[in-house]
């Protein structure tokens, strides 16, 4: 027995099709992310609940993303610049977190629950935060 583990391919860890597996860097991320436990059922699972997640707006990488981990493959939606105003003017100006004013140029839309913890890319779910504060938030 030379081989203990089955070898990884698409078509073992990803068995359902789908058309925006064309053009990922399959072999790329298998060299990578062969060592990893990779569960074809989990991963389908994950697959099918972002593909149906309107906040990932580039659903070609959310097979990079299921194997690094990195939400910058799925570009998560941004607050529009009609949303920033709502919560700018909610807000009155005011910092949510160091509670100064600031004009709305030097603001930035922070998810008050992260995509990556079940938060949408709506009002109710957004504030605005100035340039330093987002900047430690996301540091965290
Ligand atoms: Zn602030």
């Amino acid at each position: 027995m030379l081989e203990q583990h089955q070898r990884k391919s698409r078509t073992t860890t990803f068995p359902q099709y789908r058309k925006e597996m064309k053009g990922v860097g399959w072999g790329y991320l298998y060299n990578a992310h062969k060592d990893d436990d990779l569960d074809p059922a989990t991963l389908e699972a994950e697959t099918a609940r972002l593909m149906a997640d309107d906040d990932v707006t580039k659903k070609k990488g959310i097979y990079e993303y299921l194997l690094t981990k990195n939400e910058k493959h799925l570009n998560i939606r941004a607050f529009t610049d009609a949303q920033k105003r709502t919560l700018y003017e909610r807000q009155k100006g005011i910092c949510c977190s160091c509670k100064n004013h600031f004009e709305i140029a030097n603001m930035e839309a922070d998810h008050i629950t992260p995509w990556s913890q079940g938060g949408k890319t709506e009002i109710a779910n957004g504030q605005m935060l100035c340039r330093d504060c987002n900047r430690q938030k996301s540091d965290k």
